[in-house]
């Protein structure tokens, strides 16, 4: 008998041992990754020249090593985030700050949120004209303010008032964003017409909204967002990309997750806090969250060919889904390894 306690003992103390060297491990060495997004929507390669489609990569590569680099050399994730997002606000190729879609009458109107994980603050701006950099100014409004969202000219002041400086309208102007709200507008006729209809899939609406989740050493997640909204929207419309738990969602203890597509579906089906939900109350899996959201209760509630999602959790895996033909997206994996993918099945 006496032997027999020893032997457990002694095997209680190897497994205790075992476990504490993981645990010595993981904190050592605790996993750090990014995700980001760059708006889903019908792309084809027959619709994209070589070149087109290099220029695409090399900036979400760029986003991706921005926000890595930040996490690598022990920033938090809020950083990450904005740095990521930043690049692409500064590139004309996606549909958030420079680049920006045209409202109906002709007005770049721009929304952005970031969300911290470790506390559920958040800040966002909607409907901004003029700034640079909305997520800059969103991550403002959460760190300098008591709210979470200003919209328009209270959030240009707020900016001024940080000695943020105003863009003239001409720096958001591009001639492929322009061009698109011209189409629109000769195809608008019944403005009444169901959302589907308005917007079928986001090829109609120009797509190109950023969006970045990351992960750091010190176990917190951060999520932002960032777009234009959707050409030819009313002036004065909000999307869902500066909504916490629609566009935008962090929360440690489930995961991050950033939004893209009609943003009137993420406003109703919270789809980005729905993720966490899934995760929270149902113990899924982040992938089979996120799956979910986009192709089955998405499809289910009209918003075929509609969206995407990207997701991180806080042990640094990653997903991302989209129901449409593509969508922009990248990843530094806790592993280090570096993802670029636009088209569907790449
Ligand atoms: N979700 C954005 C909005 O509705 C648009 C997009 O992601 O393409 O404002």
């Amino acid at each position: 008998m006496r032997i027999l306690n020893c032997i457990l003992f002694s095997a209680c103390m190897l497994i205790a041992g075992a476990g504490a060297q993981t645990a010595n491990a993981a904190s050592a060495n605790p996993p750090i990754a990014i995700v980001i997004h760059g708006g889903a929507g019908t792309i084809s390669p027959k619709d994209m020249t070589p070149a087109l489609e290099a220029e695409y990569r090399s900036t979400l590569r760029q986003a991706l090593t921005s926000g890595y680099a930040v996490l690598k050399r022990g920033g938090t994730s809020l950083d990450a985030v904005q740095a990521a997002i930043e690049v692409m606000e500064d590139s004309p190729l996606f549909n958030a700050g420079r680049g920006s879609v045209f409202t109906h009458d002709g007005k770049n109107e721009m929304d952005a949120a970031i969300m911290d994980g470790s506390n559920l603050k958040a800040g966002g701006v909607a409907d901004v004209q003029h700034i640079k950099n909305p997520i800059a100014l969103a991550r403002l409004v959460m760190e300098k303010t008591p709210h979470v969202l200003l919209v328009a000219d209270g959030a240009e002041q707020f900016a001024v008032s940080q000695g943020m400086p105003l863009m003239p309208a001409g720096y958001f102007y591009t001639q492929k964003r322009w061009d698109e709200l011209q189409r629109a507008l000769k195809k608008e006729g019944n403005k009444t017409t169901a959302l589907e209809e308005q917007y079928p899939g986001t090829s109609a609406h120009g797509f190109g909204t950023v969006g970045a989740v990351a992960l750091d050493r010190y176990g917190n997640i951060a999520a932002g967002t960032s777009t234009g909204g959707l050409t030819n929207k009313l002036d004065g419309r909000v999307g869902d990309s500066p909504l916490t738990g629609d566009g935008t969602y962090a929360n440690n203890a489930t995961c991050g997750a950033s939004g893209t597509g009609t943003g009137e579906y993420f406003m109703r089906l919270n789809l980005t806090k729905d993720v966490s939900d899934l995760m929270q109350y149902k113990g899924w899996p982040l992938k089979k969250a996120v799956d979910y959201e986009i192709n089955d209760k998405l499809v289910k509630f009209g918003g075929k060919n509609s969206g995407g999602l990207i997701a991180l959790d806080h042990n640094g895996n990653i997903a991302t889904a989209f129901n449409t033909t593509g969508m922009y997206r990248g990843w530094i994996d806790s592993r280090g390894r570096v993802v670029v993918k636009i088209f569907k099945g790449e």
